[in-house]
């Protein structure tokens, strides 16, 4: 077997069931995601806008393509016509651009609340104080072409896995929480986008339902 079919079948076998992977595939080639397509992958992952339109339009149909970096407000509307999952929804405003696009395109899109829980300042996201707030205002509940399906986080890039691990707790402490007090009725209101290369055993053990992994299946990116 190819090396990235057989680093994407040794991942996807220690997988739970229930936890779906996304390979991510930012600054790989086109040819490398049709290696891991071959070997069944279909759930990929970038970061950056104009590489992601240039990858959708040279790769298969039935790719489902999720957004995972900080998107810009004025480059909603290049994906939204096709995007699956953003994973990386960080303000009010992002959403209601994407709610915006998404109504221009006839298009539901599905988003994921990015949860800051890192130590690094660098990483973007709501805090839990922020994340409450938002959805408490209800502003997204008028919002007709973006449906909330849970939440995403970056843990910080650090050798102790206690940290990590507590961190991951952190994040599903609030999606339970939201999911209790806002989403009880939303089914679809179920993803909890954690876990990468290095940490996603950790992630898997504090309620992970995707993880999203680059280096670990099409090594170092250059
Ligand atoms: C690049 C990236 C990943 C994958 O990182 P690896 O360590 O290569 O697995 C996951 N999530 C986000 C948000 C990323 O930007």
């Amino acid at each position: 077997m190819a090396a990235i079919a057989q680093r994407i079948s040794d991942i996807a076998g220690t997988l739970p069931m229930g936890v779906r992977m996304v390979a991510v595939s930012k600054y790989h080639p086109a040819s490398m995601i049709e290696e891991a397509y071959s070997a069944g992958q279909r759930i990929f992952g970038e970061s950056h806008v104009q590489e992601l339109r240039e990858k959708h339009l040279c790769l298969p149909e039935d790719i489902e393509w999720h957004f995972i970096g900080h998107l810009q407000t004025n480059k909603v509307r290049y994906i939204v016509p096709f995007v699956k999952l953003i994973h990386s929804v960080d303000s009010m405003r992002l959403l209601a651009e994407i709610d915006r696009q998404a109504s221009r395109a006839g298009r539901v899109v599905d988003c994921l609340l990015q949860l800051h829980v890192a130590v690094e300042e660098t990483k973007y996201g709501f805090t839990q104080g922020e994340l409450f707030a938002f959805v408490k205002s209800g502003e997204w509940r008028r919002m007709q072409h973006v449906r909330l399906c849970g939440l995403m986080c970056m843990a910080s890039n650090v050798d102790d896995e206690a940290q990590v691990a507590s961190e991951f707790q952190f994040a599903h402490g609030v999606y339970l929480r939201l999911k209790r007090e806002y989403f009880a009725d939303a089914p679809y209101f179920c993803e909890c986008s954690w876990g990468m290369s290095d940490d996603y055993p950790i992630a898997i053990n504090n309620g992970s339902t995707m993880v999203r992994i680059g280096s670990k299946i099409f090594g170092p990116r250059t």
